[in-house]
């Protein structure tokens, strides 16, 4: 039995979810082990376009089964949202092809208010939130103060466990925020119109891993955002709040103890930062305002831009680290082909003194970035699918993040279709 698992290295948005959706014809399985629907895993593949948000990646393949594992942060209402939405672009979704583990616990009615109630007094001292509840539930989980898939079974049980969860929160709510309390009747049409949609996919997830780990089924687990994000090792508090680190996967999933034999890095041939908090490589200007341009690197949303900068590879070289990646997959390498010279971030400055590890979060507001330049390619790469018809500046620039992270790239992705990558080896 092989499992792989599919990191980001980065601030997120590496592109992880083109890589899923690309690897998953070599897997039976594909795990997302946390996160919430804040994630936004691009894929397009014959299928169409798709923003997966919470399902796995491997939904758009026939012959994967997807398991959303009890490390995620499970909303029920966007979750059949999302169902709905694939099934109508012609997916199919069913307890064939999705399986919800009865210990993912339930991203609650409240919390998606709460995120936005707290962000909104934070005012000016925000954290860059998405708002989609993840910070209170995952601080909810850890005091105990949700619900699991499987209580859904247990309608006498959940209804009064969610009775006091409801008093609970609503002291909060209307005390501390001055906002509306939760109604019973609310909850109730939430269990009503979300939850029981959701109960044809629950299930022990755990005794299906096993099984399929001992009938030596392929499983990959995907991870959403990157190292950078992780709550214990990313640039804390400027962070997500749960693991994103491959050494998560098997506890999240339901097969504690797994071993993974593959881990791959997903890096972006640039940097992009969506959120607050410290972010040494970001470049200011026109010189950014290009590199925005070309990758473009807005939301989809408002159109609001990202902050981008150059390859960071402190930054890179630690999250392949804290990873434990044993092999990388560069994306969006082709953005970088209208640059004349292409700006790399090789050491910080903090100081006076230049480093090549990457520092405790404290310092990291200290740090300037040393930047190199090397030169540009100069030309459309989007058409390469073999590593020697890349140009040698092209392959000089994969060459200088090979060396510098120690590990082999043996993907480049030349653009966002499934088919536009590069396999070396
Ligand atoms: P994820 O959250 O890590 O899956 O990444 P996102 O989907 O949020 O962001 C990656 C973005 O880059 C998406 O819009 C992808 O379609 C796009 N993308 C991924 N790989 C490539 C690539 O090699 N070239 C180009 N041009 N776009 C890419």
């Amino acid at each position: 039995m092989s499992c792989t698992a599919i990191v980001g290295i980065n601030w997120g948005d590496e592109g992880k979810g083109r890589m899923v959706d690309l690897l998953t014809e070599s897997f039976d399985v594909v795990v997302r082990f946390q996160g919430g629907t804040n994630a936004g895993h691009k894929v397009i593949n014959e299928n169409g376009t798709f923003t997966l948000h919470l399902l796995p990646s491997g939904v758009c393949r026939k012959g994967v089964m997807n398991v959303l594992g009890n490390g995620v942060a499970l909303d029920p209402e966007k979750l059949v949202e999302e169902i709905e939405d694939l099934k109508a672009k012609g997916i199919q979704i069913s307890p064939d092809n999705l399986m919800i583990s009865d210990r993912a616990s339930l991203l609650l009615p409240w919390h998606r208010k709460m995120d936005e109630l707290e962000e909104s007094r934070l005012d000016d001292k925000k954290f860059g939130s998405t708002k989609r509840g993840i910070a209170p539930f995952y601080s909810d989980k850890h005091l105990k103060k949700t619900v699991m898939a499987g209580e859904l079974f247990y309608p006498d049980v959940i209804k009064q466990r969610l009775k006091g969860l409801r008093e609970w929160k609503n002291l909060e709510l209307t005390g501390v925020y001055g906002a509306e309390a939760v109604t019973e009747k609310a909850v109730n049409a939430w269990l009503k119109d979300s939850c029981e949609k959701l109960k044809p996919y629950i299930r022990d997830v755990r005794s299906y891993l096993r099984e399929a780990q001992e009938d030596d089924k392929r499983i990959l687990f995907e991870a959403q955002l990157g190292a950078l994000r992780d709550l214990d090792y990313g640039t804390y508090p400027y962070t997500t709040s749960s693991n994103v680190l491959t050494a998560y996967a098997p506890l999240g999933s339901g097969l504690p103890g797994a071993q993974i034999d593959h881990v791959i890095g997903v890096v972006k041939a640039y940097s992009s930062c969506l959120g607050e908090g410290p972010f040494v490589c970001e470049m200011k200007g026109a010189e950014a305002d290009r590199l925005r341009e070309l990758g473009g690197e807005f939301s989809e949303k408002d159109g609001h831009p990202y902050r981008v900068g150059p390859i960071d590879l402190v930054a890179t070289k630690y999250g392949v680290q804290v990873q434990t990646a044993t092999e990388i997959a560069l994306t969006k390498l082709d953005i970088l082909g209208a640059l004349d010279q292409i700006p790399v971030c090789v050491r910080y400055r903090l100081n006076g003194q230049e480093i090549e590890e990457f520092p405790f979060p404290a310092a990291l507001p200290q740090c300037e970035p040393v930047i190199e330049y090397m030169p540009g390619w100069k030309c459309d790469i989007s058409d390469v699918r073999d590593w020697w018809d890349l140009p040698e500046e092209a392959k000089a620039y994969v060459n200088r993040i090979e060396r510098s992270v120690g590990r082999v790239v043996r993907w480049i992705s030349v653009g966002p279709e499934r088919h536009s990558i590069i396999r070396r080896g």
